[in-house]
């Protein structure tokens, strides 16, 4: 196949290295009516929220992995990392104080958001990143007004400029996380495979039902994601039922399996796409994005 010279093949991906056409294809991943950007229809973005407060659970990988393949999909997203930790900025390559201004600033300063938005690797996907000061946040948020819309309200002067927003959240149920359940359309729960994976469950979907009273009347479940599913292990097949049996179809299709190459992409500053894409992890997330998608363009 001829491909003109700022072109590149990543497994399977054609990559241009340009910002300006971007363009990353994957025959078998999306069909064509899949790939239509959502941005071209002049909707706001779509912003999701990927919460547990349970550590550990996947919440970042997600966050990465699905956004890098929204992006992959042709669908500009936006990746905010609303966790002191800042493990979602540094995942796609973007350290932690490269930007003057972060998301906290956004928070605490009303900076304006297009100032602290950066770019990565893969061109449809732009990441807020977070900083130590954030922590700090969840403090200073207590005396200001409207403590937990102001995410919210950062965010509705950029929402038009993106397909999706992925808001990485910390595994806490406090003043950050509730910025971003009054922020998003919908959450994402990632569970993993384990013994207390429901107990945690009841108390995020309580949460959930709390911001819908009093903050957010429109938050939806966007889904139960099982992740770290390892299907040789008892346990895992069990959990997985049991999800299934309780919530139907509130559980995504996609189950996300353990993948040795997730855990070890972060340490390279790569989403899986461009770590190993031709790994189950990477192709888990792009399943997961294509069922996103999917429900999108069913529910108009
Ligand atoms: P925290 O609550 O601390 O923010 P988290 O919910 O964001 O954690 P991650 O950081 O995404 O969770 O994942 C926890 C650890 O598990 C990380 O080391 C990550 O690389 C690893 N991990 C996540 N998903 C998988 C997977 N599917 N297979 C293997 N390892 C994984
Ligand atoms: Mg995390």
């Amino acid at each position: 196949m001829a491909r003109s010279k700022n072109t590149s093949i990543i497994a399977g991906f054609v990559v241009r290295s340009t910002r300006k056409v971007p363009s990353y294809t994957h025959p078998g991943a999306f069909s064509s009516s899949l790939r239509r950007p959502r941005e071209s229809e002049n909707s706001m973005a779509k912003i999701i929220c990927i919460a547990n407060q349970k550590g550990g659970v996947g919440k970042t990988t997600t966050a990465i992995n699905l956004g890098a393949s929204l992006a992959v999909a042709e669908r500009r997203t936006l990746l905010v990392d609303m966790d002191p930790q800042g493990n979602a900025g540094s995942g796609v390559g973007v350290e932690r104080g490269v930007l003057r201004e972060n998301i906290y600033n956004a928070l605490i300063d009303d900076a304006e958001m297009a100032g602290v938005v950066k770019k990565t690797e893969i061109p449809l996907l732009d990441v807020i990143p977070s900083s130590d000061d954030l922590a700090g946040a969840e403090l200073e948020l207590v005396t200001m007004p409207e403590r937990e819309r102001r995410l919210a309200r950062s965010l509705e002067a950029i929402a038009g400029e993106y397909a999706y927003i992925l808001l990485d959240c910390p595994p806490s149920l406090g003043l950050l996380t509730l910025n971003a359940m009054t922020a998003a359309h919908s959450v994402l729960v990632p569970l993993q495979c384990e013994f207390y994976a429901m107990e945690g469950l009841s108390k995020i979907l309580n949460t959930i039902r709390l911001v819908k009273k009093g903050l957010n009347p429109a938050l939806a479940v966007e889904g139960i994601l099982l992740t770290m599913y390892d299907g040789r292990n008892n346990l895992s097949r069990q959990v997985s039922e049991e999800i299934r049996n309780h919530f139907g179809e509130t559980t995504f299709r996609t189950v996300i399996p353990r993948n040795v190459r997730l855990s070890e992409a972060p340490s390279h500053g790569k989403p899986i796409l461009l770590y190993d894409i031709n790994s189950r992890g990477a192709a888990g997330y792009l399943e997961l994005a294509r069922e996103i998608v999917e429900r999108e363009v069913k529910n108009g």
